[in-house]
């Protein structure tokens, strides 16, 4: 687990990070998303111990990274893919880091092997693609077998595979147990990888929350119901309607988009009508949505500043507190 206690970093007026309190607990992906210069990339060298706190404090399983016996092998990060020697190959890379902390050669080849760089381990890394150097950061985070791993974009300039192989990685590596802490600005990636997220902005927290209840919790989520008798449809519709605060939609005339009241809200009261449903479920927002509807209704955001956030698909700029 790592625990962020009040955590705050100054750099003369500039606040970077802004007394963030919160557990990235083990077991699960935390995703954490904000747009650039947020304060991601502070928080997590705060974790690691590579920039201090003006105030607070980061905690990895209670001590602070400073602390740690064996930090590689109780932390593996992947800050700066590129920061590594480029005349060495990436197995000599490896193997002096291997070989300066205690770790068996053989971890070396078995890390390698884990991030498919096996065929060309004896190459120089100065001749690597980004991706490749992403690679090799993963598997210099994984040569200490570390129980927390913190990645800070990691699938930045991958390609669909690499960004899919990250995405199963980490899942893998949550589900064995592990503390997963993941920045991107790449909402839509985020959505198929994080259990839990923690948005920021200009160094505030804004959520922290399950990815499951910030989509459902959207006013763009909607429930569909298929109601297939018209008699029955008309009846639900009415009494929807009567509430006031529902909005209902019929675009098949059997049917039903409901917002404004939850998928057990709506199948308990087709069950007080009489009302035979052949489908009933939620349609949560997408992760994109949810984040602007947030930071909408934020009130740190709501200085007029514009927030541009890039997705896989095109740029989307939003005016804050629009
Ligand atoms: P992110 O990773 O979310 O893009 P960063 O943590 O890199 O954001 O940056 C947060 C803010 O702190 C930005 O305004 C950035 O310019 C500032 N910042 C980061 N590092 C330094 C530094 N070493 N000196 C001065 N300002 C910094
Ligand atoms: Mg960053």
């Amino acid at each position: 687990m790592i625990t962020l206690r009040g955590l705050t970093k100054r750099y003369g007026d500039i606040v970077a990070v802004d007394g963030l309190t919160l557990d990235i607990k083990e077991g699960q992906v935390t995703g954490f998303l904000g747009p650039n210069g947020a304060g991601k990339s502070t928080t997590m060298r705060m974790i690691l111990g590579l920039d201090h706190p003006s105030e607070g404090e980061a905690l990895i399983d209670g001590k602070p990274y400073s602390s740690l016996r064996h930090p590689i092998r109780e932390v593996g990060a992947l800050l700066d893919a590129k920061a590594l020697h480029p005349a060495r190959s990436a197995r000599a890379h490896l193997v002096s880091q291997a070989r300066s902390n205690g770790i068996p050669l053989s971890r070396v080849d078995e890390v390698l092997e884990t991030v498919g760089l096996t065929k060309v381990a004896r190459r120089r890394a100065g001749a690597f693609s980004l991706g490749m150097y992403q690679r090799l950061g993963v598997a210099g985070a994984l040569l200490g077998d570390p129980k927390v791993l913190i990645f800070d974009e990691p699938v930045n300039g991958l390609d669909p595979d690499g960004v899919r192989w990250v995405r199963e990685l980490v899942r893998s590596l949550a589900a064995e147990g592990r503390t997963v802490f993941l920045s991107s600005h790449l909402m839509s990636e985020m959505q198929l990888t994080a259990d839990q997220l923690v948005i920021i902005g200009r160094g505030k927290l804004l959520a922290d929350t399950p990815m499951a209840d910030l989509l459902a919790s959207s006013s763009l989520a909607s429930v569909r119901v298929r109601v297939p008798s018209a008699e029955d449809l008309r009846m639900m519709v009415d009494q929807l309607l009567s509430y006031g605060d529902v909005q209902v939609e019929s675009p098949t005339g059997e049917d039903l988009v409901v917002k404004g009241r939850s998928a057990e809200e709506v199948g308990d009261l087709a069950h007080r009508l009489g009302v035979r449903l052949h489908e009933l479920r939620t349609v949560s927002a997408s992760l994109e949505q949810a984040y602007m509807e947030l930071t909408a209704q934020s009130v740190e955001y709501g200085t007029g500043n514009t927030t541009v956030f890039e997705t896989t698909d095109s740029p989307v700029a939003q005016k804050a507190g629009a």
